[in-house]
């Protein structure tokens, strides 16, 4: 398929409420699924286009003007954060879109990124324009870092412990720290200090654990229970903290486009009724009603993980 200059229906989608960002509304810059890695528990399904070669995907200017149309009609947003359906670091024009967006608004800018091209010093100044850059660090060793994320093979553990560090160095702005925790694969007590000692190395302003709580691209990737995670917090210490529920105010939706707007969210991710009833400021009962009837149609599918039922895109079953 010809990716070049591709046009999604829409490149913003939200706000959804996020777990560390308040309300956040999600900004797609990459077609699916470019990434660099190929994370055993990635929520968007596997990597079909595993890649470390940054292009110019997306006509910039139009998603500055879906952004421009969505704070003209009163959009409310803790942050707006680029990610989405792949590694955001692979679009080449990410920091003219940074300066685009801050010619449209003050809304806090944040960067969701696996953190793999900040050895890249293109990739560290575009990054630097962000308020908040939130990368993952899962794994301390070489073997893990292969068994959880399958990297491009270009992309090492040593590359991206060297590229957090110096963009640790230059970055005025926040860095939250991601680690996403399997159970049985990284969440051994050697693990655990190895990875305390490489967080101590990058200097974060937070570190988050997280889990897989929404259905994995493997389907035998194990969330770690809630003790677990406390008690891996504990013993990392600092700032890190397990991410909590998220937040219960949103903004609603024109009831007409109701529908349109919960598959613009279940594109990118996974979700429950509540995260949708919550992003989407929409009563449950409703919210449900829309669920049924797309899953009546085949549009979409549901999969149970723990106590929580998360409905998602067909083609994103694995
Ligand atoms: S979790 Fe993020 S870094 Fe990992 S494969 Fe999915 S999009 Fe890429």
């Amino acid at each position: 398929m010809d990716i070049a200059k591709a046009k999604p229906t829409s490149y913003t989608y939200g706000p959804v409420p996020s777990r560390r960002l308040g309300l956040s509304l999600g900004i797609d810059i990459v077609p699916p699924k470019f990434c660099t890695l190929d994370c055993v528990y990635c929520q968007i399904g596997r990597t079909t286009r595993r890649s470390t070669v940054r292009q110019d995907f997306l006509d910039i200017q139009a998603v500055l003007t879906e952004l421009r149309e969505k704070l003209a009609a009163g959009l409310k947003a803790d942050y707006l954060t680029i990610g989405g359906s792949g590694e955001p670091t692979l679009n080449s024009r990410l920091g003219d879109l940074i300066d685009g967006i801050r010619r449209l608004t003050d809304i806090p800018v944040a960067i969701l990124t696996n953190g793999t091209l900040l050895y890249r010093e293109d990739v560290r100044a575009e990054c630097a324009k962000a308020d908040v850059v939130i990368p993952t660090l899962d794994a301390a060793d070489a073997a893990v870092f292969e068994a959880v994320h399958r990297p491009a093979a270009d992309i090492t553990i040593e590359k991206l412990v060297s590229g957090l560090e110096q963009f640790r160095a230059e970055f005025q702005g926040e860095i939250w720290l991601e680690v996403f925790l399997v159970a049985g694969v990284n969440t051994q007590a050697g693990q655990i200090e190895k990875l305390k000692t490489l967080i101590q190395r990058i200097r974060p302003d937070k570190v988050h654990l997280n889990t897989a709580v929404r259905p994995p691209a493997e389907p035998d990737v194990r969330a770690v229970p809630a003790e677990m995670l406390d008690e891996i917090a504990h013993r990392i210490g600092g700032h890190c903290e397990v991410i909590g529920a998220p937040p219960a105010a949103g903004m609603g939706p024109c009831r007409a486009r109701a529908e349109s707007d919960i598959l613009s969210v279940l594109k990118r991710r996974p979700c429950s009724v509540a995260d949708i009833a919550t992003g989407l400021a929409m009563p449950r009962d409703e919210v449900t009603k829309y669920l049924t009837a797309l899953q009546d149609r085949g549009v979409i599918t549901a999969e149970r993980r723990g106590d929580i039922l998360y409905f998602q895109m067909r083609s994103q079953t694995p």
